[in-house]
């Protein structure tokens, strides 16, 4: 919680000088960023090559009506070029991704830029042995394998526009999208391992396409080596077409403003968007958020535990890492298989020294115990990330002293789908943080927080309020997939002149920014206004509890009563007694106005993919309301919710 007693944590002196940004620097460069954008964008977009340099840099417009957003428009270049072929003089030798499967037991994999470039030109000529040319889209149903990273640089190549959606999710999802951007191709494999079991990835391909009323020719790669229901006339091998194709592709010339990629959102607030990114300022600026919000050095080994059916896979599993030259690791498997070492085992084994996960994930194992971190030698470690939800203060401690051993900066990024890359985030070799701030906005980007309800500004800190973005950035996200209004309308109508990003925040006296949950999240208990993080926050600090969910529902007498879904940690038993002690607890926590008034044990929360909970579909079960939940299309594990529907304590 924010009060004086929280603890600063610099960055070492010895990190400090040796970081690409310091504290000093931040501040001069994020100053020039914001009084010359067009300079500051104008030099940095340089450090991507371009075929043809452009002459104007920005040119955005956020009237609602008129909303455009376009940046270094008249330049053209090639994304794949960028991350691959630039760096093969210099360092085709090297390992551009390495790939640790989910079974430890088989081996991992070490793919020099070189072998990248050879791969990816392959699967470039077999998209257009397949009718695939510039423009058209191609979605992604893959595991986490080099294929999903070849396939993305190959659409790349040749201009076609890829839509991933995650292996998890269901043929309906998956129909939906394929429909969705009428795709000529999906890439799938026979099956993906995870955890153990495997998903049988074909037989869900071939169930969405019955669905699907154009052609769609499908491209299989061989993974499990299972056997697969075949469509004699749409479906191929890979490694049959592979065969049959030149290993040289040539790299399209693009426009900056042509689509990269069609990314549809977590849907934890309501239908997903299919956000659209482009290709010259998306690259700048992941490129540039990925060396510095890391403190990405060459030779690092970076790993990012993402997916790739998820905006971080896009930008800091492939696309910024692989622009900077850089080593990447790729994981197929899941952070409790074998079990809850397998983290820090990857870590020990490829000697990682940026990691970037989840708050879900490290408060997963940190319901574990730190055993299982112990038994693995972490000392390349050098800075560790979060991303995805607020990080509670616990699970930041944890994070600091249990896997960083109190000397690896924590970068806490703020960032969405529709953002491209991180906007608030500390500079680990320049910023001393808070744990669960997401302290500082990169560069050139202009955080406002207004009044909810007036709209107006608050200039004076500490503020509390919606967060909003007052200036385009490179790689913000340009339209909703052939659903240009809806953009106008979600992202620039409540609130006009700006980016509005649906997140409520706090600046506090030092102008540090805390992202206190979505707007829509925030209850109003009596006439106060509460974060629903804050509750959470409050309740996962409770030794017993390993996560919590905190929802509103209609109360006759304080309007909105606070409604907990709560998982214990394993060894705790869920008993009348542990739900007074959690009551009193969170009272003395945070006040009287924040006691729950029904908590429900859960023994699992809903949640995307991405491991956000969803909170929608907890607040329609918490108002009794469970009939129509939605959209559950990009739920990780559905059945959770058929548990919390029969234990709901508010009938
Ligand atoms: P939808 O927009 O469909 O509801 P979503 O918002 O969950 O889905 P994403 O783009 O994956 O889809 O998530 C972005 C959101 O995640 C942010 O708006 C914010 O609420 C949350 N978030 C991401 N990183 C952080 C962070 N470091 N701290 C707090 N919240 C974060
Ligand atoms: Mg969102």
């Amino acid at each position: 919680m924010l009060d004086e007693k929280t603890p600063t944590y610099p960055p070492s002196d010895a990190f400090a000088s040796t970081a690409h940004i310091d504290a000093a620097t931040y501040e001069e460069m994020y100053a020039a960023s914001i009084e010359d954008p067009e300079g500051f964008w104008g030099e940095h977009g340089k450090r991507i090559d371009w075929i043809k340099p452009y002459s104007i840099v920005k040119n955005t417009n956020f009237d609602f009506g008129n909303v455009s957003i376009k940046w270094y428009e008249d330049g053209t270049l090639n994304v794949a070029a960028n991350c691959i072929d630039r760096h093969l003089e210099a360092r085709g030798d090297q390992t551009a991704i390495i790939w640790e499967p989910d079974d430890p037991t088989e081996d991992a994999l070490h793919i020099s830029y070189r072998d990248l470039h050879r791969e990816v030109c392959e699967m470039a000529n077999v998209l257009k042995a397949l009718g695939v040319g510039k423009g058209d889209r191609v979605v992604l149903y893959l595991p986490m394998i080099p294929e999903a990273a070849y396939a993305m640089l190959a659409c790349a190549r040749i201009g076609a526009i890829h839509s991933i959606v995650f292996a998890g999710f269901s043929a309906d999802a998956l129909g939906a999208r394929i429909n969705g951007c009428d795709a000529k191709v999906v890439i799938t494999a026979d099956g993906a391992p995870r955890g153990g079991r495997v998903t049988n990835l074909k037989d869900n391909v071939n169930q969405a396409l019955l669905n699907v009323i154009h052609t769609c020719q499908s491209l299989v790669v061989r993974r499990t080596g299972q056997q697969v229901a075949w469509r004699s006339e749409t479906d191929h091998w890979l490694h049959e077409m592979k065969e049959t194709v030149s290993d040289d592709c040539p790299a399209e010339e693009i426009g900056a403003e042509d689509p990269l990629f069609i990314l549809y959102t977590s849907g934890s607030t309501g239908q997903p968007k299919g956000v659209v990114h482009t290709s010259g300022g998306y690259l700048v600026y992941a490129a540039m958020t990925h060396q510095m919000t890391f403190d990405y050095h060459d030779g690092d080994v970076y790993w990012c535990t993402a997916d790739v059916g998820w905006v971080t896979g896009h930008s800091y599993i492939v696309y910024g890492p692989l622009a900077n030259g850089g080593t990447t690791v790729m994981f197929e498997g899941v952070p409790t298989y074998p079990d809850a070492s397998r983290f820090w085992q990857v870590c020990e084994k490829h000697k990682v020294n940026q990691f970037y996960t989840a708050p879900t994930a490290i408060r997963a194992l940190m319901g574990k115990g730190k055993e299982f971190v112990e038994k693995s030698d972490l000392s390349s470690l050098k800075t560790l990330g979060t991303v995805g939800e607020p990080i509670n203060p616990e699970a930041w401690n944890w994070y600091n002293e249990v896997v960083g051993k109190g000397t690896c900066p924590i970068v806490d990024t703020w960032w969405q789908t529709e953002t491209g890359g991180h906007l608030l985030t500390p500079l680990p070799g320049a910023t001393a943080t808070k744990p669960g701030s997401a302290m500082t906005p990169f560069f050139g980007i202009k955080p406002v927080v207004l009044e909810p309800e007036s709209g107006k500004i608050i200039d004076d800190d500490p503020a509390e309020g919606v967060l909003c973005i007052a200036d385009s950035w490179p790689a913000q996200m340009r339209t909703v997939w052939e659903d240009h209004p809806r953009f106008e309308a979600t992202y620039f109508q409540q609130y006009k002149g700006y980016y509005f990003t649906g997140d409520g925040c706090r600046r506090d006296e030092d102008g540090h920014y805390w992202i206190t949950g979505r707007v829509d999240d925030v209850i109003n208990v009596s006439g106060h206004r509460m974060g629903t993080a804050e509750v959470e926050s409050a309740l996962v600090a409770h030794e017993a509890v390993s996560e919590a969910a905190v929802v509103g529902y209609p109360h006759d007498v304080k309007g909105q009563g606070i409604y907990a879904y709560v998982t214990l940690m394993s060894n705790k038993e869920p008993t009348d007694e542990l739900r007074k002690e959690l009551e009193v607890w969170v009272r003395s926590e945070i006040g009287p106005i924040a006691k729950p008034d029904l908590i429900q044990w859960a023994p699992g929360l809903p949640k995307t993919r991405s491991g956000k909970i969803m909170r929608r579909i907890l607040r329609k079960i918490a108002e009794n309301d469970y009939g129509s939940l939605g959209d559950t299309s990009t739920l990780a594990e559905p059945e959770v919710v058929d548990n919390l529907i029969e234990n709901r304590m508010n009938r």
